[in-house]
């Protein structure tokens, strides 16, 4: 989301011109990166429900694709703008870089609220969506994926309309479908799960141990809910999850200083993520304000929500125990709040090295659709936890090496594998 003092593609851009500084990037190399090589905005009209026919924007960003087809998750939100999805589709580019998989980034979105949707207005929309652009995207350029408020059941309608257009079965134009029609076990909990292979691997480098230690986490959605179970059975505790409310239209904090139970909190949940305030109350947890779990005196910080939540309006209210911070979110934290949380020494695990599982399993995904031969469970994440773990590996070498910010360290071996294609494609 953009707001007048807020715009993550300015951010996107300004991690990106540090870096291109750190790297003595030519000036051609920096033209290209630092905008989306294509994008495309178009109009998706929907019969609604009532009669009434109501008109969607629609958006998809290629950022790069010199390493393979872009590849990103479709947003549904209604604070969706096309420089959020521009910055997002900057990071997949990144993202699918720093785990080394063969894909570029992009990303789509579109400015609606599912929450106020029924489920034949939001198959019209996926269909609406795919019919806009069915000719820019395909297994062999543009792959797109779910994200913030879209799940399987929309990739699945994507598909079936992308399929119907061109005539032919394509299972690999969308990853993130239903198991069983085309989708990896796995693809579900790799986000979650990703963000805490790579949380395993900073504490042991901070020779911390995982079941001595509490997390805080912002938002309760599909990242969030899958870090929690793999964090809890590494023998952490969370403390304290927050989420949006739709019906008061702002978020709260939920905190039981025992440890939170996910299953039980699961049952009080919608699928967007929401949790029962009344219920959560008479479960015993206590209902604070929305931006409470950013203060709570945990050792690790996992903000799984949306871009703009870490900034220098409350980075100060971070407690002095926090020790790490995973990003599951894409651009959690703003520059500002970046910097401080550096001088604090404070170790960050990036966005967009911290969330990479769910685009590494996205990968995985395609391979299977296109071998038409799928993987157990077990296998997927276990190829899952090696990628991960070695990109968190190279990252924290480099970061030590070159003493650099475990941001930096990450965007400087993402740029560099981009920009090396780019040239030698003969692009630049
Ligand atoms: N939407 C996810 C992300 O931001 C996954 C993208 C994908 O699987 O292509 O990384």
């Amino acid at each position: 989301m953009s707001t007048s003092s807020f715009n993550p593609f300015e951010m996107a851009q300004k991690q990106f011109d540090q870096v291109a500084d750190i790297l003595d990037l030519d000036a051609a190399t920096r033209a290209l990166l630092r905008y989306p090589l294509r994008e495309y905005h178009f109009s998706i009209p929907v019969r609604m429900d009532d009669g009434t026919t109501q008109v969607f924007r629609g958006f998809r960003c290629q950022h790069n694709d010199a390493r393979g087809p872009s590849k990103g998750g479709i947003r549904f939100h209604p604070q969706e703008t096309i420089d959020t999805v521009r910055a997002l589709s900057m990071w997949m580019t990144w993202k699918c870089a720093v785990v080394d998989i063969p894909l570029g980034g992009g990303k789509g979105g579109v400015i609606c609220d599912p929450h106020n949707m029924s489920m034949r207005e939001q198959e019209l929309l996926c269909r609406g969506w795919v019919r806009q652009i069915a000719k820019n995207v395909g297994p062999l350029s543009d792959v797109p994926a779910p994200d913030v408020m879209t799940s399987a059941q929309h990739m699945l309608w994507m598909l079936d309309e992308y399929e119907a257009i061109h005539g032919a079965k394509y299972p690999g134009f969308i990853t993130g479908k239903p198991v069983g029609m085309g989708g990896s076990l796995g693809r579900k909990e790799a986000t979650g799960f990703g963000v805490i292979f790579t949380l395993r691997e900073a504490l042991r480098e901070l020779g911390i141990r995982p079941e001595d230690t509490t997390a805080s986490v912002q938002g309760f959605g599909n990242v969030a809910q899958f870090a929690i179970q793999l964090y809890e059975q590494l023998g952490g505790k969370v403390i304290c999850v927050s989420c949006w409310d739709q019906e008061d239209q702002r978020s709260y904090s939920f905190r039981r200083k025992d440890g939170i139970q996910l299953e039980k909190l699961l049952t009080i949940t919608d699928r967007f993520g929401g949790i029962d305030k009344a219920k959560a109350q008479d479960m015993g947890y206590e209902v604070l304000d929305g931006e409470a779990w950013i203060e709570q005196e945990v050792d690790i910080l996992i903000p799984s929500a949306l871009e703009n939540q870490i900034t220098a309006d409350n980075v100060h209210k971070i407690s002095p125990q926090v020790k790490v911070i995973a990003e599951g979110a894409n651009g959690p934290t703003t520059p500002e709040a970046d910097a401080i949380i550096a001088e604090r020494g404070i170790f960050m695990i990036p966005d967009f090295l911290a969330n990479a599982g769910g685009v590494t399993c996205s990968y995985f995904e395609q391979v299977q659709s296109n071998m038409n031969y799928f993987w157990e469970r077990d296998e997927v994440l276990g190829k899952l936890d090696v990628k991960m773990t070695s990109a968190f590996l190279a990252v924290s070498e480099l970061a030590k090496k070159r003493n650099l910010y475990m941001r930096d360290a990450a965007y400087v071996i993402s740029i560099s594998r981009v920009a090396q294609a780019c040239r030698d494609r003969g692009w630049v």
